[in-house]
């Protein structure tokens, strides 16, 4: 049976555990710190369900599920889950980093590289394809955690004496599995999704850390499992103060593991350094899930300029020659991300009899995204000028006739009345300023690694033989 939207919410109500504000949550789905971030999950289910045609695949077990799941096994196949990862991404107009099709392009990704876990272990290899034929054929939506809390970052975790499981790490096996404890960074989409995938991507040293080298996956209500959550920016958020915030918050949490049994099903890697960074980079798993990415992010950023073009013509500057080129570098930002989604989706690299994406275009394109939304930003708040503060406190002022008749006196455009002026101005403030945008920022510098390690490893990756190639035919001369 497909996966709706209203499934998706009655199979949230899971009980998990889950803190905010000093207290535990008993009903998280319908709590107002995650609930509109929840529904517009569900919406994203919903959207699929009446795009089926586009949006799903029926499986051999005869499940009808998002594209995002299929094996990318015709050069067909791959710009299809792309084009289906650009629909989805523009239902949130690019503003949903983890929405369910991220991880599950991940754990595609794992797939198409199996043999890498069967060279490593059978066992381990056989868990993996049966946890991805039981989320996939349940639809089910994953969030994962990789990154181990900040703690000391001159130490490797088991160098955390004063208290080694800071960070998640085994503390004893039996014959049904594993009991882990310590924390993981980040995950986000905790609030809202079914499972976490955890995995391990930072350098670990041989014969002090093997027990934080890890890789499994568990149903995200399971006991001992804590969710500690951010500040939600939806709460107490109007929608017509706080557009985005209030609909699109998609939550981040630090994971508690608090002796959690993980049985032996459920584990992917145990205690091995190597494959923890195989896993991740030698499969297709990061370019899987990273060509979701740029389809979201080209879509925020064509979403940005329509955006600031519509403040630059509510204030009447978009004719002014410094403003439309502002303007164009916006466009040029959008259509250079556009651009290079366009070639992730059609110059593949064959791998196993798939279609995986190219990893040099998508450690460009994590280089890229991170170097030009600062400046994105940056260029919309400049056009913005004073505009984007001069706005009535809250929705509540225009039950005031008082403040009402001012703000309709005050509130001038050529275009646009003043309550059309007042709202499009807070949803600038909301994309670029308000603590929701600030996050975004955040999100876009760190979430595929910090700057360094992008550009570390694109300069890895990259093809310097060709390039110095031409080089020495010029100095042959
Ligand atoms: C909004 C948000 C959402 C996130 N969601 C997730 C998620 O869902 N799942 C997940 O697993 N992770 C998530 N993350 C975590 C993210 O992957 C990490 O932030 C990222 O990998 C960087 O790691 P770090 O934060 O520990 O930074 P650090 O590695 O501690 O680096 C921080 C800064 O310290 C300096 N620095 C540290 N080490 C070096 C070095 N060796 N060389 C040079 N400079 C250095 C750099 O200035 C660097 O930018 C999220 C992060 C954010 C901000």
């Amino acid at each position: 049976m497909i996966r709706t939207g209203e499934r998706y919410l009655d199979d949230l109500r899971d009980g998990r555990t889950i803190f905010i504000n000093g207290e535990k949550i008993a009903n998280h789905v319908d709590h107002p710190a995650f609930k509109n971030a929840i529904r517009s999950v569900a919406n994203l289910y919903d959207y699929k369900v009446e795009h089926a045609d586009s949006m799903t695949f029926k499986t051999e077990a005869g499940e009808q599920i998002g594209l995002y799941w299929q094996l990318p096994s015709t050069p067909e196949k791959l710009i299809a889950r792309g084009h289906a990862a650009y629909e989805w991404a523009k239902q949130t107009v690019g503003w949903f980093g983890r929405s369910p099709d991220y991880v599950a392009s991940a754990l595609t990704g794992m797939i198409t590289h199996i043999e890498l876990f069967e060279s490593y272990s059978q066992e381990r290899a056989d868990a993996l394809r049966n946890y991805f034929s039981y989320v996939s054929e349940k639809d089910l939506y994953l969030t994962y955690a990789l990154i181990n809390p900040q703690g000391d970052r001159s130490k490797t975790p088991g160098e955390h004496t004063k208290n080694i499981y800071h960070t998640l790490g085994v503390v004893e096996k039996n014959a049904k599995g594993i009991i882990v404890r310590g924390a993981k960074m980040l995950a986000t989409g905790a609030a809202l999704a079914d499972e976490v995938l955890v995995g391990t991507h930072y350098p670990l040293k041989q014969g002090v850390d093997e027990r934080y080298a890890l890789s499994f996956a568990m149903p995200l209500n399971t006991k001992g499992i804590k969710i500690i959550s951010r500040k939600s920016y939806e709460l107490g958020a109007n929608p017509k103060d706080y557009p985005l915030s209030s609909r699109f918050d998609e939550n981040d949490s630090m994971i508690y593991f608090d002796d959690v049994l993980v049985p032996w099903e459920r584990v992917f890697v145990f205690e091995d350094i190597e494959m923890c960074l195989s896993q991740l980079d030698s499969t297709a798993t990061e370019v899987m899930m990273d060509t979701q990415s740029l389809a979201r992010y080209a879509v925020k950023l064509h979403f940005l300029a329509g955006l600031a073009q519509a403040m630059a013509e509510t204030n009447g500057v978009e004719q002014i020659p410094a403003v439309k080129e502002s303007l164009a570098q916006l466009a040029c930002y959008a259509m250079n991300v556009e651009g290079l989604f366009n070639s992730v989706l059609h110059c593949p690299k064959v791998y196993n009899g798939f279609y995986v994406p190219d990893k040099t275009l998508l450690y460009t394109y994590r280089v890229i995204s991170q170097s030009i939304y600062p400046n994105v930003l940056e260029t919309i708040r400049k056009l913005a000028g004073g505009g984007i503060l001069m706005l009535p406190s809250s929705e509540a002022d225009f039950e005031d006739s008082e403040i009402l008749g001012i703000i309709e006196k005050t509130q001038y455009s050529s275009i646009a009345s003043p309550v059309e002026r007042v709202r499009l101005m807070k949803l600038v403030w909301d994309a670029v300023g308000s603590e929701f945008a600030s996050r975004h920022l955040q999100y876009e510098l760190f979430y595929a690694g910090a700057p360094y390690q992008t550009l570390g490893r694109l300069y890895t990756q990259y093809d310097w033989e060709a390039s110095r190639a031409l080089v020495e035919k010029i100095r042959m001369l």
